[in-house]
C-alpha cells in the first residue's frame, strides 16, 4: 500500500519521545501537577470508582480503564488516524485503515501539527488520554473536564470491555457510543442531581440529532461521489452541504480544526459513521425498553462477526419486541 506519511511535529515530540525512553514521568514541555491537580485527581478518583460500580447495576461489567490516575502512572496517550481511499465511505465495509500511535505523555503536550501527505487516501487523526485499556489512566486533563463528560467516558470505555462487548471495532463503537451517553443520564437520575442529569439529556438529545444528521448527509455523500466523476469536485459539493447539517456541522468543523477539511472529508465521515451510526436507534430503543438494563442485556446478544447488515436486522427484529412488549 503506497502509503507515504509527514508528520511536521512540535518540538515537544521529540522532548516526549526522550521521556518515553529513559522512564521520567515529568516532562519539560509542562508540569505534570499544576494548581489543584493533585486534589482533583483525588476528587476523581472516587468518582470514577462509584460509576463503575453504579455501571454494574446496569449490567455493565468495570474493567481497569481510567481506574488509575497519571499520579500513580506515566501517562500513556494515543494519536489515532483514519485512513479512507479517496472517493468512499465506510458503509457497508469497515474503514480501510485504522492505526493507533501511543506514546509517553499527556496528549496536550504533543500537538500534531498537520499530516502533509497520504497518496490517494482520505485522512483524519485524533489524540487522546482515555481509551478502553488498563494502561488508560486519569490525568489531570481528564479531572478538569466536565463532569457529564467524564462520566460519560467511564462508561463507554467499560462498556468496551471484553466482558460486555466483543464485537468488531466499527460496530461495538456505534452501540458502545450512546449506551455510554444513556447510562451516564441513569447515573445522574440516580444521583438525584438535577442541574447535570438535565446536561447528561441535552447531550443525548444533542448526539442524536448528529447522528441523524449525520446518517442523511452519508446518504447524500454516496450519490455525490457516485455521480460525480472528479473526486476533488465531489469533496468540494459535499463539503458545500454540511450546512443543511447544522449539529453534525458544528461538530465536524470543531474536530478538523487544524487538518485540511477536503483531506479530512471521507476518513472523518467514515470515522463518525463508527460512533454515530446507531445513535438515534439505540436512543429510540430505550425509550422503549423496559429499562436499560434490559436494552444493553439484549444488544450483548448481537453475534460476534456482526456487519453493519446483520446488525440494522438485531436492531429492527428489538425494536419489534420492544414494540409488542408495550401494546
Ligand atoms: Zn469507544
Amino acid at each position: 500500500m503506497p502509503v507515504s506519511l509527514l508528520f511536521g511535529v512540535r518540538r515537544c515530540l521529540r522532548a516526549a519521545a526522550l521521556i518515553a525512553i529513559s522512564g521520567f514521568s515529568a516532562a519539560s514541555c509542562a508540569t505534570l501537577e499544576s494548581g489543584n491537580g493533585a486534589t482533583d485527581l483525588r476528587e476523581n478518583t472516587g468518582l470514577i470508582e462509584e460509576v463503575k460500580a453504579f455501571g454494574k447495576t446496569l449490567g455493565i461489567e468495570p474493567t481497569e480503564a481510567l481506574s488509575r490516575t497519571a499520579r500513580d502512572e506515566a501517562v500513556l496517550s494515543m494519536l489515532w488516524l483514519w485512513m479512507q481511499r479517496e472517493g468512499t465511505l465506510a458503509l457497508a465495509a469497515p474503514v480501510d485503515v485504522r492505526l493507533a500511535i501511543g506514546y509517553g505523555a499527556d496528549r496536550e503536550r504533543v500537538r500534531i501539527e498537520q499530516v502533509y501527505r497520504v497518496d490517494h487516501y482520505s485522512v483524519y487523526y485524533r489524540q487522546g488520554n482515555e481509551f478502553a485499556d488498563a494502561r488508560s489512566v486519569a490525568t489531570v486533563g481528564f479531572a478538569e473536564e466536565p463532569i457529564v463528560r467524564r462520566v460519560k467516558v467511564v462508561l463507554h470505555e467499560d462498556l468496551h470491555g471484553d466482558v460486555n462487548f466483543k464485537i468488531p471495532w466499527e460496530i461495538e463503537e456505534a452501540i458502545v457510543t450512546p449506551l455510554g451517553s444513556l447510562a451516564a443520564v441513569e447515573y445522574f437520575r440516580w444521583k438525584g442531581d438535577e442541574k447535570n442529569l438535565q446536561y447528561a439529556l441535552a447531550s443525548v438529545s444533542e448526539e442524536r440529532q448528529v447522528s441523524r444528521e449525520l446518517n442523511a448527509l452519508v446518504a447524500r455523500a454516496e450519490k455525490v461521489f457516485a455521480l460525480e466523476g472528479n473526486v476533488e469536485a465531489a469533496k468540494q459539493i459535499i463539503l458545500s452541504l454540511l450546512p443543511d447539517y447544522p449539529a453534525y456541522q458544528k461538530q465536524f468543523e470543531r474536530q478538523v480544526r487544524g487538518q485540511y477539511a477536503p483531506t479530512a472529508l471521507e476518513a472523518k465521515l467514515s470515522h463518525d459513521l463508527a460512533y454515530y451510526r446507531y445513535f438515534n436507534s439505540v436512543a429510540d430503543l430505550a425509550e422503549k425498553a423496559a429499562s436499560l438494563k434490559t436494552l444493553i442485556e439484549d444488544l450483548k446478544g448481537l453475534p460476534r462477526e456482526v456487519t453493519p447488515a446483520i446488525a440494522d436486522e438485531f436492531l429492527q427484529n428489538l425494536s419489534a419486541k420492544y414494540g409488542a412488549n408495550s401494546r
